[in-house]
């Protein structure tokens, strides 16, 4: 019997997910939550339903592991909480400094409930993490490098679009190549905000904007670019389509470390994404996650868990013994 998957949330990653599930004949999803009329809403998946979010407490017995893909900075705080009390879940929770938190949240109604939850899963959050936590363990003596990109900052791209005078944007997040040289050299560098990353905006402006004063704003906005090199584009509205409609990341994850008695010897790790998709390389490793939500759930398990408490075994769909097989 195939594992019976539910979506709650049907943005980018809840269109993602639904891609991803078609592509693991092992799940199968039966319904897709939403907050809007269902019938504003249209799914690719014709053998599975789209039914308003209060009625998911319909479908506790019908669902294995209900996904959440609403936006960290509102509904997960509140949904995941709220859904780990009547199903196991699987989010993308990705706002760092308040991890803890939602897990401690998500951890009570999930341990009551007797159901898994597995929080903040992803790429950043979620397998870069996994890949950082990786290379400490093993390369004990050393120093850690993150860089993101080239990919759209979603938050920075909103940022510019508040300018006045502004129609819409785009913002890409850049790695600086010399610097990535550096690290891969085992050079150790001290790098500043600076140093590490570019941004660049293409900006389609309101008629008769100003755009000296919006290259301007965009350029001195603290947090968001004041920090940086900023490139800022002004480009026609067909051309933001036709050139910048998609949502690509990715990024590098580096440890260069020493091992030997007088540290003699070097070593560099590196893990890297190129992504075309954001939300559909996410929504993949949400739904392998979501595999082991279900696996762990039929052990027995409850309460919450992060990317390091799963063991990978989980993930796979193969099975532990042809896993084992497949070590050459
Ligand atoms: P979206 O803005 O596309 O969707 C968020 C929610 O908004 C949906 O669940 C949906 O809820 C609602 N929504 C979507 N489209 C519409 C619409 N046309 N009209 C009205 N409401 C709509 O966000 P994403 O799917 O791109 O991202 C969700 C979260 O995933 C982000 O907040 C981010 O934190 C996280 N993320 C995490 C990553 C990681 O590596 N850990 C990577 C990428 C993203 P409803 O159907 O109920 O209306």
């Amino acid at each position: 019997m195939s594992i019976r998957i539910g979506i709650l949330g049907y943005g980018n990653l809840g269109r993602g997910v639904e891609c991803a599930i078609k592509h693991n004949p092992d799940m199968e999803l039966v319904a897709v939550f939403t907050r809007r009329d269902p019938k504003d809403v249209t799914i690719l998946t014709e053998t599975a339903a789209v039914c308003r979010t209060e009625e998911a407490k319909d479908w506790k017995d019908k669902i294995d592991v209900l996904i959440l893909c609403g936006g960290s900075a509102t509904d997960l705080p509140v949904q995941t909480p709220e859904y780990a009390s009547m199903f196991n879940v699987v989010d993308s929770f990705d706002t760092h400094a308040r991890i803890p938190e939602h897990f401690a949240n998500v951890d009570a109604a999930a341990k009551s409930a007797g159901k898994v939850g597995i929080i903040s899963v992803g790429w950043d959050p979620g397998m870069f993490s996994l890949n950082r936590m990786y290379a400490n363990a093993v390369l004990t003596e050393g120093c850690d490098y993150t860089f993101w990109g080239k990919g759209v900052s979603q938050g920075h791209s909103d940022a510019v679009r508040r300018i006045k005078g502004v129609k819409d944007a785009k913002q890409y997040t850049i790695p600086v190549e010399s610097a990535l040289e550096s690290v891969r050299k085992g050079e150790n560098p001290k790098l500043t905000t600076r140093e590490k990353h570019t941004r660049e905006c293409f900006v389609v402006l309101e008629e008769g904007a100003d755009a000296a004063r919006v290259e301007e704003e965009i350029k001195t906005m603290p947090n968001y670019f004041s920090d940086y090199d900023t490139t800022v584009h002004f480009i026609s509205e067909e051309e933001l389509k036709r050139d910048h409609s998609g949502i690509p990341h990715g990024g590098f994850v580096l440890r260069s470390g020493k091992t030997g008695w007088n540290n003699e010897n070097s070593h560099l790790i590196e893990y890297s994404l190129k992504l075309d998709s954001n939300p559909e390389f996410t929504s993949c490793v949400i739904v392998a996650y979501a595999r082991a939500a279900y696996r762990m759930a039929a052990e027995g398990q409850t309460g919450c868990r992060t990317v390091f408490d799963v063991a990978p075994a989980y993930l796979s769909a193969m099975s532990p013994e042809e896993l084992r097989a497949s070590m050459l």
